[in-house]
């Protein structure tokens, strides 16, 4: 769908949605208007706190939710009378007189005849981020370093991790390149030498006058506060001291691709008002993130299961539960804890907002909201908790999943071939010798070889795969719907070409090679089979190493 169609159909669906909140108003104002008449002939305080009490919700409700739909007066209208129902009700000194008036004022409000005279609806002005081809396998990455020997190292190691790099000495020479073809990434040095500007400059420069800056990160031997500074209005990604650890200017070229390109973030939403929530989720939806709805608050844990949000956008005053009640509820669960808890709610008043947070809950925001701020507020979470969630799962040496977690989705993918009857593989991995490697070019090429493996297991791969770095130099890895025999097809691709790889040091090149053991049984539970996997890479060390053995089950 083109970007036309897809904003006309989104037009279409949040016009619907309005249509059907003003048809709601048809309903539920006479409701208020009978409801305000109740209290008038009421000569029962019990009976009248009941019916105030009763007015202040419906009216709380209507001023979260009116506004989003466009009727902004109806919801600032509704806002001031639940103000004032609070007012009565905390006083409880219903004094005829005052009460009278906010009986009128309730009727006028409940008698409004020509609805659709009085909306005005919000054109879906929404920002639809554009969906950056991913060209995951041949990152163009320049380098901009006038030290040949330093741009030229982190050229061959960002290569051997699969980029396209290229090193320039001077800012003319990258100048005739970007002219040409603009790379993915810029890496900058700040000193240039004999340049007649710095690095920062230059990339001043190329802000200026290049349509779209790429991704940029800067080297240096000054990191101090000016220098870093400079950088942040620039808007660089990345700033690191010389000298350069490559492997984490590589981690952070993966992060800044994964963001642009990564898939989107799930939003969970909670909310009694159908009609709202389902504006959001559209709102949402239309930036690029996948947003569902749970308005039956009893249901949301199973929701939170399934759906796994990245961000849990929760309504507070809910029939049966309040939303401050499920976030501590929600925080008993220590697997949830990376899921950010956003308070959305028409409550106006600093305490109670404080209240909700210092129980659970990680932020607080006010409806109405409009569809912009509410797209930039929940998509700086998502991004926020994506980046720390990856950082706590994931290894900071590969980014592949840590021991614990692995472990978990090789359970999780066993229930799922236990359940459809199609058999996962396990896959146990170990490069050779690598100690020799360690003991021969150094600790840190070392690393290098493990990153290189890992990111040619990420290559190689599918999406849907599980990969893990189980240990030291040991990965662990789960190919759902994957039978041993093609199992062992590709990982015996893998084994050829990594041992094809020309790792540098400065003692000389070098190749390494690795072993794995296969293993898939649908009966077994998922520790079974990693033990099933681990025994076939031992018989496939005993038999010479450079190997691939499967597992006899
Ligand atoms: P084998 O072929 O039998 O697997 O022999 P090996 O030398 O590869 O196996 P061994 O388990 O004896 O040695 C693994 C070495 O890996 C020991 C350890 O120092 C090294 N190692 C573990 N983690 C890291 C790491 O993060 N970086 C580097 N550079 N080395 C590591
Ligand atoms: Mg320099
Ligand atoms: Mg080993």
């Amino acid at each position: 769908m083109d970007r036309q169609k897809q904003l006309a159909d989104l037009h279409a669906q949040l016009q619907l949605l309005g249509e059907q909140f003003a048809k709601r108003l048809e309903e539920e104002l006479p409701q208020l208007a009978d409801r305000a008449q109740q209290l008038q002939r009421s000569t029962d305080p019990a009976e009248q706190i009941e019916c105030l009490q009763d007015l202040r919700e419906q009216l709380h409700k209507l001023a979260g939710s009116a506004g989003t739909f466009g009727f902004k007066d109806l919801g600032h209208q509704a806002r001031l009378l639940e103000q004032q129902s609070q007012q009565w009700l905390s006083s409880l000194e219903l004094q005829r007189k005052g009460l009278d008036s906010f009986i009128d004022q309730l009727q006028i409000l409940a008698g409004t005849s020509d609805l659709s005279a009085m909306a005005t609806p919000a054109p879906a002005s929404v920002a639809l981020p554009r969906n950056s081809a991913s060209q995951e396998d041949s990152r163009l990455i320049y380098i901009l370093e006038d030290e040949e020997n330093v741009g030229e190292s982190i050229r061959r190691t960002l290569s051997t991790f699969g980029y396209q790099a290229r090193h320039f000495i001077c800012s003319r020479e990258l100048d005739e390149a970007i002219a040409q073809q603009s790379p993915d990434a810029l890496i900058v040095d700040v000193n240039l030498g004999n340049d007649r500007q710095s690095g920062l400059e230059y990339a001043a420069s190329l802000l200026a006058h290049l349509p779209q800056m790429p991704p940029l990160l800067v080297l240096t031997t000054q990191d101090d506060f000016a220098t870093q500074l400079q950088a942040a209005r620039l808007g660089a990604v990345g700033f690191f001291s010389k000298p350069v650890d490559v492997a984490k200017l590589e981690s952070r070229l993966e992060q800044c691709f994964a963001q642009q390109g990564g898939t989107p973030y799930r939003v969970l939403i909670v909310d009694d008002d159908y009609e709202l929530a389902s504006h959001y989720r559209l709102v949402l939806g239309s930036a690029n993130m996948l947003a569902e709805v749970v308005s039956e608050p009893s249901r949301l844990f199973e929701a939170i299961a399934q759906f796994s949000p990245e961000v849990l956008l929760l309504d507070v005053n809910m029939p049966g539960c309040s939303g401050t009640e499920l976030a501590q509820m929600i925080r008993f669960h220590d697997d949830w804890i990376r899921m950010p808890i956003i308070y959305l709610s028409a409550e106006t008043d600093i305490g109670l907002q404080m209240n909700a947070l210092l129980k659970a809950g990680d932020d607080f925001i006010t409806k109405p909201i409009s569809d912009k701020s509410l797209i930039t507020t929940v998509f700086a979470r998502a991004q926020r908790a994506r980046l720390l969630s990856n950082a706590l799962s994931r290894d900071s040496l590969t980014g592949l999943l840590k021991h614990a977690d692995i472990k978990e989705q090789v359970a999780v993918e066993q229930e799922r071939a236990l359940r459809t009857g199609k058999p996962a593989s396990v896959v146990m991995l170990d490069i050779d010798h690598f100690k020799k490697v360690n003991d021969s070019y150094g600790h840190a090429v070392g690393d290098n070889v493990i990153r290189a493996l890992a990111n040619l297991l990420r290559q190689r791969l599918r999406r849907v795969d599980g990969i893990g770095r189980y240990g030291g130099e040991e990965f662990l890895a789960v190919l759902p719907e994957c039978s041993a025999a093609q199992a062992v097809q590709i990982l015996d691709e893998i084994r050829q070409q990594f041992s094809g790889i020309a790792f540098s040091s400065e003692v000389g090149d070098f190749s390494v090679s690795l072993s794995a053991g296969v293993a898939s049984c649908a009966e077994l539970e998922g520790t079974a089979l990693i033990d099933a996997a681990d025994k076939a890479l031992y018989a496939a060390k005993h038999s010479g190493r450079n190997k691939v053995c499967v597992a006899e089950i």
